[in-house]
């Protein structure tokens, strides 16, 4: 067997063969595919050297070759049939051996494939894989000119004669449905040809040209102005780019490759790393902590290096939870290790980065969805060169390669974006605590507004609670007034939704020249666009939901599936033209703001203003330089912001989120309200809070008026253990969903039988666990697809486990049907 070495060698000086376990002429390789358990493949003798643990390696695999991670020596020898491998892909690990246990405690725990979990946990684009693609012959092309073909025929022909296209791409480009049958036809009159290809890895180390000089003797004199500049820039002794030579003298690379030949100067191409951070961040120093913080820092840093703990540090908004991480980072950093701090969103990375970075400097790297592949890739070798010794984070940075972890801190820990919601449906917050008891070290979860789940940890001791009481500056907590707005139904236009209450408040501080937030979970114009007519409402045609008006766009938009078309007042069902723009949205709270107060400047922060790259931080400038009077937004101005101006938060509607047909509801608003209020008054003026809802009584509503997370928690457990909900109970959430409405559903009872079949099969199963379900979701179609559900709850995580697993394994053809999805999700958030 040919063995063709795919060389991706990124940096000639570092030790390739560092970190090597012992030769082995058999290793253990998970595969990049969905496929439960690791292959041994042999190696053959010229790899054998380099092949070692935490690479990737190119094997073959069925009738294609595919990317798989080394994982160990091979578990088996005697096997005649065993593959040989084909490259090794890296020069160095991606990931060091202490992942090992992790990944596979991951691939155990959300019953997903060992190589899917390192495939998602490595940074995108790195993983080679062979595709089939079709390409135009000879034969074709005749045929083409011919014009012995039909109109699609023709059609496909050309597109294939740009080069090898992939099935699925051929109707992507040519912007229509082709029918596979047309492709086989073409296949047997031998006008296209499949063939395998390999794909290239997208994300690639950056190399740049680098020059020192060769003798550094060298004269000054008699040589060109722009020579001897050159020169007095190398004579530092420093490596230094073409590319800042360029800078300086603009016909630089013509005289270095003069200089070179005549033997003053060397140059050669080294690794550098793409520069995610933008602006100079000025260093400062530790602030004095108040004893509060105090008392925290100390309890942390006395079980540092003394093995695995975990501290729910509850501190109301505005308490300096950040500078508690901070100086724990320090101390641990001191003794020698490493940390990881995750932080739910972009926003508040970046605050967090400036925080770290001017304390800290350049040993942070950050890993989040913003950067490109290349700077996550960058961001993640300098990780594992051990040039970064923190690291911050969005979810996926739980899996970032440091091998000493002494600290790991999770950032407003209720968060719901530290749920994957996607492939590997994992939980960041609850991985967290895995990985620390795994490297033995402390964990560390954040939140003025807890879950309920980590409330429950720390009731029942599994968790340690530390509490953080007071703000920072003493700074009272705003005090918050509940609008009843039943009371206002008979009101008509904006005053119905901006109650003489939030009206007054709102004119008083605007004449204070303070800033005022308007906070309503809704964005676009108007939610309803409803037919006064027939009663007919606008909907998504690929969705079960009514779409949105979103006027500056003039188009109704769908928020699930991103569908939109033209604005128009008339309906589809009964051709009336009395179409009502019944709901609220930001668009609408922004109008009517701009109507009551002409003289305000209003801004509006959702998903539709900060689509942008960089719009988002014009949007914080503004607010911080008070450019902006009023800002009118969703839940992204709920998290974690610190405007000292911002002295009045109006919350337009609170009972948006306590509707939804989901036993989290009541701790998603109160957390959400709670965090929206704690926005106000964190300057030296006392902040005051106008919260609207339909439901005053309700315990969520007065809870977040109080900021009182303990009363909350004290009513939602009762409720909880009441109906058997986490954390009383485990749950796993088969999700069932095809674009094919009667397969969809047959898959979906077929399971549902055969879990019944299963649960009542066996005694342990029977009086452990409880199937619920199939039953449409809650949101029935998504993106033309048809959604089914069933629940497996009970006590036991492990239980539930066992169950899964014989039901893979008795039924696994349901479990991988071509046109319905079956996807595992352990501890599901959305339940809809
Ligand atoms: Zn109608
Ligand atoms: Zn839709």
């Amino acid at each position: 067997m040919q063995c063709r070495l795919v060389s991706v060698c990124v940096n000639p000086e570092s030790d390739c063969f560092l970190n090597m376990v012992q030769t082995s002429s058999y290793i253990d390789v998970a595969v990049a595919l969905p496929i439960f358990g690791t292959f041994t493949y042999r190696v053959p003798e010229n790899l054998q050297d380099v092949a070692s643990v935490g690479k990737r390696v190119l094997v073959p695999f069925g009738r294609r070759r595919v990317t798989g991670y080394i994982l160990g020596p091979g578990k088996s020898c005697d096997l005649k049939e065993i593959k040989c491998v084909q490259a090794v892909l890296d020069c160095r690990p991606l990931f060091p051996a202490s992942l090992i246990p992790f990944f596979n405690w991951i691939s155990a725990y959300y019953l997903h494939p060992i190589g899917e979990v390192i495939k998602s946990a490595l940074p995108s684009g790195l993983n080679l894989y062979e595709y089939s693609a079709f390409r135009i012959t000879e034969k074709g092309e005749h045929a083409l000119q011919d014009e012995a073909s039909g109109d699609v025929e023709r059609e496909v022909l050309a597109c294939l004669r740009t080069g090898s296209v992939r099935l699925k791409d051929i109707g992507r480009i040519l912007q229509k449905n082709i029918p596979e049958a047309i492709i086989t036809d073409l296949e047997k009159k031998g006008w296209v040809v499949q063939k395998n290809e390999l794909r290239e890895a997208r994300t690639k180390p950056r190399m740049e040209r680098f020059v020192s000089l060769q003798n550094p003797d060298v004269s000054l004199k008699d040589v060109s102005e722009g020579r001897q500049k050159i020169i007095a820039t190398l004579l530092s002794g420093r490596e230094v780019p073409v590319k800042n030579l360029k800078a300086l003298v603009p016909n630089a690379a013509g005289l270095i490759r003069s200089m070179q030949q005549a033997g003053y100067v060397q140059t050669r191409y080294r690794q550098v790393f793409r520069d995610p951070f933008g602006e100079s961040i000025l260093p400062d120093e530790a602030p004095t902590l108040t004893d509060e913080q105090l008392k925290v820092v100390t309890t942390i840093l006395a079980s540092l290096e003394r093995g695995f703990s975990t501290y729910l540090l509850a501190g109301v908004t505005g308490s300096g939870k950040t500078e508690v991480y901070l100086q724990l980072a320090e101390a641990t950093l001191t003794k020698g290790y490493s940390a990881l701090v995750l932080v739910p969103e972009i926003v508040l990375i970046s605050q967090m980065e400036r925080s770290f970075r001017s304390r800290f400097g350049q040993r942070i790297a950050v890993l989040h969805s913003d950067l490109s592949p290349g700077e996550r890739y960058d961001q993640w070798i300098r990780i594992l060169n051990h040039e970064a010794s923190i690291v911050i984070g969005a979810r996926s940075a739980i899996f970032a390669p440091l091998d000493n972890v002494g600290l790991i801190v999770v950032d407003e820990e209720h968060d719901t974006s530290y749920k994957q919601e996607s492939g590997l449906r994992y939980n960041a917050r609850d991985l967290a605590v895995v990985r620390a008891k795994e490297f033995g070290c402390v964990a560390v979860l954040g939140s003025a507004t807890p879950s309920i789940q980590s409330a429950y940890n720390a009731d029942t001791k599994k968790f340690i609670e530390l509490t953080l009481k007071d703000r920072v500056e003493k700074q009272p907590l705003p005090e918050i007034r509940i609008v009843d707005l039943g009371e206002n139904r008979d009101v008509r236009g904006v005053r119905r939704f901006i109650t003489p209450e939030l009206h007054n408040a709102m004119k008083v501080t605007l004449e204070r020249h303070e800033q005022v937030l308007l906070f309503l979970n809704r964005r676009g114009f108007a939610g309803l666009p409803v037919c006064s007519a027939c009663g007919a409402v606008i909907r998504c045609k690929n969705c079960d939901i009514s779409m949105t008006l979103h006027r500056q766009a003039n188009a109704y938009k769908c928020h699930y599936c991103g569908f939109s078309r033209a604005f128009s007042l008339t309906c589809d069902a009964c051709g009336s033209d009395k179409i009502k723009l019944l709901g609220l949205g930001t668009e609408k709270v922004e109008a009517a703001v701009q109507t009551l107060f002409p003289e305000a400047r209003v801004a509006r922060m959702d998903r539709d203003t900060t689509a942008r790259r960089g719009s988002m931080v014009t949007l914080l400038k503004g607010l911080r330089n008070r450019t902006i009077d009023v800002l009118v937004g969703t839940q992204m101005i709920a998290k974690g912001h610190d405007f000292p101006n911002i002295t009045l938060v109006g919350i337009i509607c609170a009972d948006l989120s306590l509707s939804f047909p989901d036993f989290r509801a009541g701790e998603r608003t109160f957390q959400l309200l709670a965090q929206v209020a704690g926005r106000a008054g964190r300057g030296k003026i006392p902040g005051q809070v106008v919260l609207q809802t339909y439901n005053p009584k309700h315990f969520s509503i007065l809870a977040a008026k109080d900021q009182d997370s303990k009363r909350f928690y004290a009513r939602e457990i009762d409720f909880r253990k009441m109906l058997n909900y986490p954390p009383f109970s485990r749950i796993i959430q088969l999700r069932i969903a095809g674009k094919h409405k009667d397969r969809t559903v047959q898959v979906a009872k077929e399971l549902g039988a055969a879990c019944s079949a299963l649960h009542k099969g066996s005694k342990i199963f029977y009086r452990n666990l409880e199937v619920l379900g199939p039953i449409p979701a809650p949101l029935a179609r998504i993106a033309r697809e048809h959604r089914w559900q069933i629940l497996i709850k009970g006590k036991r995580v492990g239980t539930l486990h066992r169950f899964i697993r014989q039901l893979m394994q008795d039924r696994g053809e349901l479990f991988n049907q071509r046109k319905v999805k079956v996807q595992i999700d352990v501890d599901p958030f959305f339940m809809m």
